[in-house]
Formats: structure tokens, C-alpha cells, sequence
């Protein structure tokens, strides 16, 4: 008898404790969060599976941080990330007033969904795109509809020419690489004076237009950019949006609203230091765009087709292999790619352009793979 109360004693606290997390649990904000390309910590391998540089970064930022004293870390950082800000705008000739900088562009991007996508009515963004927008767009809670792409990944124009609570478009898009014509940007952030259109220039460096021509012209229009691709950076996290000052401010106050010192004092002075290396930087580039013409002749050669990347990466699929099979043996081999067993474009893969002995064991191994 004793036994058989202490049981039901038992049930009843399982019970409640079962209530509890269902009351709080209900209260959770609930999201599915974005999945990044995998870091894999094995030594040797190659890794083409999210878009870093294969070069180092500047030579003036290991200098730097050679000299980088740990007693400064006492204090906190520079809030207005002064020496980066400096650099970055004498680089693009606009004024402090006209840039937001961030831990990352995702940290910028996320502060620009928060501050400027609170309309009721939907944000558009391409169904095919860069990841993280839904991510974000579910995280709180705006409003979203994606644009299909045509069936040769191109955005139509005419989609985002409806009312709308808010634009977003990579340039060049991911993972496509294609990149869109700067007046067919333009006649989109013209036509939506309504709302803030992001263009997401995380490629643009390697071969791209950049629409920071415009935001003189359109208070609409936030252009934002990324040290993680093209500056060699991606383990600083340092991103930037352009745009005019109102924008920027009000990025800042909601910024301010949230964390002041977002960016340590490491990533403002390193990140200096590869701004100011205009001549590393375009030689940099330079090799990547080199190396990614030459890779597409021979993808080409063995079978595969791409749309014509601008980017640092080719998104390919071959004729007769699966990409999930390809992807699946280069791994073996030690080779990391990108592959999204998602809805029309299960059949690519989104292959990083890395240095030129990287790409040339890539395509001995994908020649082998294919004729196999
Ligand atoms: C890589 C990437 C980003 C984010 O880069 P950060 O490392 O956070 O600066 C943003 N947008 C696109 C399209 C990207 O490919």
C-alpha cells in the first residue's frame, strides 16, 4: 500500500514537471537555425565547402599582430571601431556617417532584418539564395516570400515590383554565382521607395559592380559587404553596410540597443591593416579570378556545366553523375565541397575556388570520379 502511494506520489510530480515545460516551452522562441559548411579539424584535407581565401591575409596584418600588446585587452573596444572605419572609408571615398560595421556581415545582415524589415507586408528574397535570410526572417518574425528564379537561376525583375515590406538580393547571388546587371538593381531599388532594399555583396570583389555608386542617389538602398571572402578574413568577423547616414543610423541605434562593443579591438586593427593593402588585395583577387576561369574550362571538359560564376566558387553539376555521389567521394578523398539535398538544386555542387594545386588535385579526382 505504501509502495503503490509513493508510486502515484511519483506520477503526479512527473506529471506536473511534464506541465511546467509545456507552460514555459510554450513561451520559447522557436527556430530552426542556419546550418553553416562544416569545419572539419582533420589535417591535410581540402577544404571548398564555404568560400574562405586560400591566401593568407595581408602582410601588414600578421605584422600587426606580432605587435599586438595582451595588456591593451584590459579595455574595452573602441566603440565606433574608429581605426577600421578610417580605412574602410578612405578605401570607398564615403564618410563615417555613411558606414555600420559589424561582427561579420551575418551580424550586420541580422541587425538590417531587426531594424528595417518591420512591415506587416512580406519581405522578398530569390527561392534560391543564401541561407540564412529565412532564418532570420523566422527568428522574428517578418513576413517573407521567396521569388523563383527562372529555371537558369536568374532573378526576374518584375517579382519585386509588387508592394513589399522589404528586398534582399545577393549580388552576385549565392550559391549561383550569377551576377546581376546594375541597372536591373537599380530600376528594383527605384520602384520600392517604400522600403529598404539590401543588396549583399559578399562576392562582389571578384568580378562584380558594386551598387555603392548608388547610395547617393537612393536612401533606400544598403549595400553590405564582407572581410570573409575576398579579404581573407572569415576568423576576424568583420562586416560592413554602406548606405546614407539615416540608414546607417538607425542601424546604429538599434545596434546600440543591443550589444555597444560588438567589435573587439583584434578585428578593428587587423581589419585596418588589410584595408590599406590595396595592392595584396587586387592581387589576391586577381589569382582567384585566374584560377576560377581556369577551372571552368576544365569542369567543362569533363562533363559538367555551371551557370558563369562571379564569384569565388562554381556551382556545377555534371551530366551523368549524381552530385550527391561526386560529393560523397570526394570526401572520402579529404576534399569538402558544398552540397544542399534541397529542391532544384540537388544536383550541384558549390565547389570553393582555392589555389591552383588545390583545384588540380580537385579535377584529377573529379576526372577519375567521372570516367570511372
Ligand atoms: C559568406 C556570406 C555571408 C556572411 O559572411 P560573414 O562571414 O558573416 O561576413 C553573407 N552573405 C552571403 C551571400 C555569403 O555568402
Amino acid at each position: 500500500m505504501h509502495k503503490e502511494l509513493e508510486n502515484t506520489h511519483k506520477e503526479l510530480e512527473n506529471t506536473h514537471k511534464e506541465l511546467d515545460s509545456i507552460r514555459w516551452e510554450g513561451n520559447v522562441r522557436r527556430v530552426e537555425p542556419y546550418v553553416p559548411g562544416e569545419q572539419p579539424k582533420k589535417p591535410g584535407i581540402i577544404k571548398l565547402n564555404t568560400n574562405e581565401c586560400p591566401y593568407p591575409p595581408a602582410p601588414g596584418v600578421r605584422e600587426k599582430l606580432s605587435q599586438m600588446d595582451a595588456d591593451q585587452f584590459r579595455l574595452y573596444p573602441d566603440t565606433s571601431a574608429g581605426a577600421l572605419a578610417e580605412a574602410l572609408c578612405e578605401y570607398y571615398h564615403i564618410s563615417q556617417d555613411q558606414l555600420f560595421i559589424g561582427v561579420g556581415s551575418d551580424d550586420v545582415l541580422a541587425m538590417a532584418f531587426l531594424t528595417f524589415f518591420n512591415s506587416e507586408k512580406p519581405i522578398y528574397f530569390p527561392d534560391i539564395t543564401y541561407s540564412f535570410y529565412d532564418v532570420w526572417a523566422q527568428l522574428y518574425r517578418i513576413p517573407y516570400e521567396t521569388k523563383t528564379l527562372t529555371g537558369d537561376f536568374k532573378i526576374r525583375k518584375e517579382d519585386y515590383l509588387e508592394e513589399n515590406g522589404g528586398i534582399i538580393i545577393p549580388n552576385p547571388n549565392a550559391p549561383t554565382g550569377i551576377l546581376e546587371e546594375l541597372e536591373v538593381l537599380e530600376e528594383i531599388i527605384g520602384a520600392n521607395p517604400g522600403s529598404v532594399v539590401i543588396i549583399d555583396e559578399a562576392y562582389v570583389d571578384f568580378g562584380g559592380r558594386s551598387c555603392l555608386e548608388l547610395i547617393g542617389k537612393y536612401d533606400n538602398l544598403l549595400v553590405v559587404q564582407t572581410f570573409s571572402k575576398s579579404r581573407s578574413m572569415a576568423g576576424m568577423r568583420i562586416g560592413f553596410a554602406m548606405g546614407n547616414p539615416k540608414l546607417i543610423s538607425y542601424l546604429n541605434d538599434a545596434k546600440f540597443s543591443f550589444n555597444s562593443y560588438t567589435m573587439n579591438m583584434p578585428s578593428i586593427v587587423l581589419g585596418a591593416e588589410a584595408v590599406k593593402d590595396t595592392a595584396y588585395f587586387q592581387e589576391t583577387v586577381g589569382k582567384i579570378i585566374a584560377t576560377r576561369e581556369r577551372v571552368k574550362m576544365e569542369l567543362k571538359k569533363l562533363g559538367f556545366s555551371f551557370p558563369d560564376s562571379k564569384g569565388n566558387f562554381i556551382f556545377a553539376s555534371h551530366e551523368k553523375v549524381a552530385a550527391k555521389e561526386i560529393f560523397a567521394a570526394l570526401k572520402e578523398k579529404g576534399i569538402f565541397v558544398r552540397f544542399w539535398d534541397r529542391q532544384r538544386i540537388d544536383n550541384h555542387l558549390r565547389i570553393t575556388v582555392g589555389t591552383e594545386e588545390e583545384m588540380d588535385i580537385m579535377l584529377a579526382h573529379l576526372k577519375e570520379i567521372v570516367e570511372a
